[in-house]
């Protein structure tokens, strides 16, 4: 199985093509067919020598992911589903605001960190995705926009689809390396977020690239003894380890920090929890948004159910009061399954029952 193009940054093909004979020039133009003219054969490169396209040809594929389904929904959302090479299915979803078209990657087959509210966990991890197979689902969204003639662009990204994006470190770097670049698709660091649960290490590398990508955390809980109930990565990553890290963070880039916090009904969506969180957020509130989350009810966990809505503005209205930048997550696609994992689980389930 070839892999896929997209996965090389500029400076890995430029490599790869002058290693095998070719001109320097040629990577920019093949990156300019790729990203730019956004063809899906090598051989419509046409001021590429044949010499060069047989050597990609040989070497990659362009499109290694097969839309299984597409779904739209009465908002606007559209969740895709694709097939990969080795027949295992991922989603990824397009939600369009105001403000440009969003799209939300996965980065893993499953997810290994098994949080107790989220649908991707309940597959372990498969694999992980290589670099390709991540810019892939941008390309196949922005074709998709493409065709439809009107030259809208995806403007953001969100890697909060399945997986644990820093449990893929390299892949995802690769990623954000790729769809950043200025001579490809040009997409704004600060236009992408990428989500993780914690890892601790790796929020500290993260710090480190020389990258302006925003970073959102999944806290969920204001204390150990409730965040290890409901994501049992906190034994491995408790609170004062993370808040490390992130205080780290902080540090190094001085960049604002995303926490999200999904509300669920009578677990962790008390005053009492409110308080708790601007307390342990107090000291970098000026660097903090805390992203409240109505939960998306997943049917294999009903042990949970969403806040009440008087809840929710409760607690929001109790970060306010401490100084804590807040706002509730305007929901998209519920009518489509498009919480993170739901529409895999479903179809996975689907095929089963055949
Ligand atoms: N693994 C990463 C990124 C993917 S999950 C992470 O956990 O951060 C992206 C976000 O969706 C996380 O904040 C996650 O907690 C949240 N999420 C998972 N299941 C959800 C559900 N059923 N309803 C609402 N949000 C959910
Ligand atoms: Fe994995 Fe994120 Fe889901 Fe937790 S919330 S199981 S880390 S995808």
């Amino acid at each position: 199985m070839k892999k896929s193009i997209y996965g090389l940054t500029f400076e890995q093909l430029s490599a790869f093509l002058i290693e095998n004979g070719q001109k320097k020039f040629r990577a920019a133009q093949v990156w300019d067919w790729l990203y730019k003219k956004r063809v899906t054969q090598f051989a419509d490169m046409k001021n590429v020598n044949s010499e060069c396209i047989e050597l990609l040809e040989s070497n990659f594929a362009i499109q290694t992911l097969e839309q299984a389904v597409k779904q739209e929904s009465a908002d606007g959302t559209i969740k895709f589903l694709f097939k990969m090479q080795d027949g295992n299915l991922i989603e990824t979803v397009l939600m369009t605001f105001p403000y440009g078209h969003s799209v939300c990657v996965t980065t893993q087959v499953g997810c290994n960190i098994g949080c107790s509210f989220c649908a991707s966990g309940l597959l372990k991890k498969n694999r992980d995705l290589d670099a390709g197979e991540i810019v892939e689902q941008i390309m196949n969204v922005q074709h998709h926009l493409d065709a439809k003639g009107t030259d809208e662009r995806v403007s953001h990204i969100v890697v909060m689809g399945i997986g644990e994006p820093f449990d893929n470190y390299s892949n995802l770097m690769n990623f954000l390396r790729v769809v950043n670049d200025q001579k490809g698709l040009m997409i704004g660091a600060r236009h992408i977020t990428v989500s993780t649960s914690g890892l601790t290490p790796k929020i500290r590398e993260f710090a480190e690239e020389n990258i302006q990508i925003n970073l959102a955390v999944s806290l969920h809980a204001p204390n150990n003894e409730l965040r290890t109930r409901i994501m049992k990565i906190n034994r491995a990553y408790p609170i004062e380890k993370l808040m490390d890290a992130i205080d780290y963070y902080l540090e190094t880039t001085n960049r604002r920090i995303t926490f999200e916090y999904i509300l669920l009904n009578d677990v962790n969506d008390h005053v009492a929890e409110a308080e708790q969180l601007a307390k342990l957020l107090h000291n970098k509130r000026h660097l903090s948004y805390v992203n409240l989350i109505p939960y998306n009810p997943v049917d294999e966990h009903d042990q949970y159910t969403r806040s009440e809505p008087e809840n929710i503005k409760k607690f929001y209205e109790t970060l306010k009061k401490r100084g804590i930048n807040c706002g509730v997550r305007l929901e998209q696609g519920t009518d489509i399954d498009a919480a993170c994992g739901q529409l895999r689980s479903k179809q996975i389930k689907k095929e089963k029952a055949v």
